[in-house]
């Protein structure tokens, strides 16, 4: 479980009330029972009830047992979609191990007002279920003009464009292992003429193809996040 309190030998933590009612009422936990509490910063610490109030749980720490992982280097950035589809792209983005997550507003990006911290919360539930300690971090949205102005060259885009010749895009990724890198899905109606254009005169952007079919595009995260990971290898 995700909490706030610093976790450390000897402390005692109190949880604020929803998390409390998650842990005595919807878990069942009571006086006594172990728990395992992560907040990112301090490894994951096997924890035990001293109080079971459904109001403010408290908890004791008895070991550590697992180190702080250091944040992942992967970006990910995505058009944003609607409602399930957002979430669905966040959680799979986090289970593949994305390290920070960024919304990129394109020209054809029809979802416009995001509630970050819905995302924020589904990045925190994903990395509770998929024991990442250190949650991925959900970045402020930029539109695709302000995110390649400042991008830096060293950190190379791979660019999923169902434009691309259908070619394995696994030649292109070996490539760039040991390079940091960053992939960009567009929204539902694809990258305009103009941003393809760009995106192709930069030097530090990969384009590459999924397949010769149109994915929806939160399979196409879940795809390009699959096919990095098989050919350049994990990214810690
Ligand atoms: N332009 C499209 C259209 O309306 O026909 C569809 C865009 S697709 C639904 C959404 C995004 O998924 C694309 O912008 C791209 O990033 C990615 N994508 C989908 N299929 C792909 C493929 N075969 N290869 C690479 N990327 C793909």
């Amino acid at each position: 479980l995700y909490v706030q309190p610093d976790l450390s030998a000897g402390a005692a933590l109190t949880l604020e009330k929803e998390q409390s009612l998650y842990l005595a009422a919807v878990l069942r936990k009571s006086v006594g029972d172990e728990v395992v509490l992560f907040n990112g910063r301090d490894g994951a610490w096997l924890c035990r009830l001293t109080s079971d109030a459904k109001k403010s749980v408290t908890l004791e720490t008895v070991e550590q047992i697992a180190a702080q992982t250091p944040p992942s280097d992967l970006w990910y950035g995505f058009a944003p979609l609607k409602n399930e589809r957002l979430d669905y792209v966040i959680q799979k983005a986090v289970e593949m191990g994305a390290g920070t997550i960024q919304p990129v507003m394109t020209q054809f990006t029809q979802v416009h007002r995001l509630k970050i911290e819905r995302l924020s919360a589904n990045a925190i539930e994903a990395a509770e279920q998929c024991e990442v300690l250190s949650v991925p971090t959900i970045a402020p949205e930029v539109t695709l003009e302000r995110l390649l102005d400042g991008w830096d060259p060293a950190r190379k885009l791979i660019f999923a464009d169902e434009g691309e010749a259908s070619s394995s895009p696994v030649v292109a990724l070996e490539k760039l292992r040991g390079t940091p890198i960053g992939l960009l899905v567009g929204p539902e109606g694809g990258f305009s003429d103009a941003e393809r254009a760009k995106l192709h005169a930069l030097p530090f952007v990969v384009p590459i193809s999924l397949g010769p079919r149109i994915l929806r595009a939160d399979t196409a995260a879940v795809a390009a996040l699959a096919v990095i990971q098989a050919t350049i290898g994990d990214w810690r």
